[in-house]
């Protein structure tokens, strides 16, 4: 399973899928790529192997400068198309990797306040939550803080919003993150491998680093929301 996702200055899906590709090995039941083009997010999605996913992309292209995308391994909900990430939640796309330890108690009081579950994923709850709170007039990154104060468990995410198609967000929590320095464009990949076609300019993220990635470089915060420095190194990684 593996996470990508740029903040570019020209068209990302194919180059997403690229990075997919190098993170194959990790294994993975099916794979999608979200962009966001004239102020709305879309997507593609496919069951199987990343082949299906370029037959989709062909067949229906997908512009866009920014985008996220992932290859899931599931843990929680049958790999078909629905619950293939990136999940769509009022304006917010999220993909994950990893396990939503507490997600059943966070969807039945998301439930009981009258949210309309889609998938049967334990990461929806993610994008509900980051839902709610844009809902509740909270700002992007205030929304995203409370959410990963919410949930617990293992993650690597990278979210984007359709009002802000010059952002990701992403955050760490057990599997491996990186983010990637390329020219007047930023990487985000689960490891430098994946990001080797485009930079060996990487920081990784620690533990409890969550970080607002913007095209010209990063910022990053731990848990409690105080900014922290990561090293940039320069990875051996080849393309
Ligand atoms: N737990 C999530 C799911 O089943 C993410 C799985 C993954 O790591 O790809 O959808």
């Amino acid at each position: 399973c593996g996470i990508v996702g740029i903040v570019g200055n020209k068209p990302v899906a194919e180059r997403l899928v690229e990075a997919l590709k190098r993170l194959e090995y990790r294994g993975y039941d099916s794979a999608g790529v979200a962009t966001i083009h004239d102020s709305h997010l879309d997507r593609r999605r496919a069951e199987g192997k990343l082949f299906n996913l370029e037959t989709r992309l062909a067949a229906e292209p997908l512009p866009g400068d920014i985008g996220i995308a992932h290859t899931r391994w599931a843990t929680h909900g049958v790999p078909n198309e629905t619950n293939a990430h990136p999940h769509f939640v009022d304006g917010v796309a999220v993909v994950h990797n990893g396990i939503i330890e507490n997600f059943a108690e966070i969807k039945e009081a998301l439930i009981a306040e009258g949210a309309n579950f889609i998938t049967q994923t334990d990461t929806e709850v993610v994008a509900q939550l980051l839902a709610k709170y844009r809902r509740e007039g909270h700002g992007r990154r205030e929304a995203m803080h409370k959410m990963l104060q919410s949930v617990t468990g293992a993650y690597a995410l990278a979210v984007i919003f359709n009002d802000d198609p010059s952002t990701i967000m992403a955050a760490r929590s057990g599997p491996p993150l990186a983010i990637g320095y390329g020219d007047g464009e930023m990487f985000l990949g689960s490891d430098a491998i994946a990001l080797s076609p485009f930079t060996n300019r990487i920081t990784y993220l620690h533990d409890g680093d969550w970080a607002v990635i913007g095209k010209a470089g990063a910022h990053i915060f731990d848990l409690a929301g105080n900014p922290v420095e990561r090293p940039v190194q320069i990875s051996s990684a080849t393309a």
